[in-house]
């Protein structure tokens, strides 16, 4: 009886894969595209992340490895930066410190590349000593300019928010910027929430919307792989504005965490990408600061 259940489960789940499957028969595992308008802003896709690169006739300045479990992952993303330059690759940046993204970083030091991160996320590594993620060579608190080849790359540190690290990337010539896990596009964020520091991540995310640009590229692709723009920038604001007045007023009536994780409804954007999978991860990080006062 359990194992009927069991396979009865399994076949169920099955079915279940099988809508999302057909969707996207060809989508290969691993991609690259240069930006369009453009002439040296690619995109690096391994799986569901997502990487940023530039390249310049003195170098390349590369953008997290997106290598956590996929031990052939940095050398694979060096290989596609191979198919595009066999110009050296100066730098790799690390976005923040969470492993999904940053993980993989050995073949680009064995490449030459210096790597560059904010300075929290090298404390944070230094403690961890994940093996798979080399340390960063070069750190700084606020802002840094790496200029390489006629290219600006400024990184900018705009206060906690997704992470205690996260660095916000600019190319102010192509009025582009790099920004993962905080701004997902046109989605729910999901387990981005769980270290995500809620009140000063809408300081952060004004002041994002104050600098120059035009579009953002996303560390993980957005609705049909398009980039992010200011109006997904003030969605985002606002629908974590929303959940955040819909929680604090659940946790005033004593329902965190349990009834507030069953009860607490967003309907106003049950239409969005990952609705169903991601809200009580929004839920439980608004009960943390409501229900909890961290
Ligand atoms: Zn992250």
């Amino acid at each position: 009886m359990i194992r009927l259940a069991t396979a009865v489960a399994a076949l169920a789940c099955a079915a279940a894969l099988l809508p999302a499957a057909a969707q996207a028969p060809q989508r290969p595992p691993i991609e690259t595209r240069k930006v369009e308008g453009t002439e040296n802003v690619y995109i690096f896709r391994n799986g569901n992340h997502q990487a940023m690169f530039v390249v310049t006739k003195e170098g390349v300045i590369a953008t997290d490895p997106v290598a956590y479990g996929r031990p052939q992952g940095g050398a694979q993303y060096v290989a596609e930066i191979r198919k595009v330059t066999q110009a050296p690759i100066k730098y790799l940046v690390y976005s923040h410190h969470h492993y999904d993204h940053i993980a993989g970083g050995q073949a680009f030091k064995d490449a030459g590349a210096t790597i560059v991160a904010h300075k929290r996320a090298k404390e944070r590594l230094e403690r961890l000593q994940d093996p798979a993620t080399p340390l960063p060579d070069e750190t700084f608190e606020r802002r840094r300019t790496l200029r390489l080849g006629g290219t600006a790359l400024e990184l900018t540190y705009v206060g906690l928010n997704h992470s205690d690290s996260t660095l916000v990337m600019r190319l102010p010539k192509e009025k582009l910027i790099f920004v993962v896990d905080l701004l997902p596009v046109g989605q729910v964020p999901g387990r981005g929430m769980i270290d995500f520091h809620p009140l000063e991540a809408e300081e952060s995310i004004k002041r994002i919307l104050a600098m120059d640009w035009e579009r953002m590229i996303p560390g993980h692709p957005g609705p049909n792989d398009r980039l992010g723009t200011k109006k997904d920038v003030e969605e985002q604001l606002a629908f974590l504005r929303h959940a955040s007045d819909t929680v604090k007023a659940a946790a005033r009536e004593g329902k965190c965490w349990d009834a507030a994780e069953k009860e607490v409804k967003l309907p106003k954007y049950e239409s969005w990408p990952n609705y169903a999978n991601n809200l009580p991860f929004v839920i439980r990080r608004y009960c943390g600061l409501w229900g909890r006062g961290t």
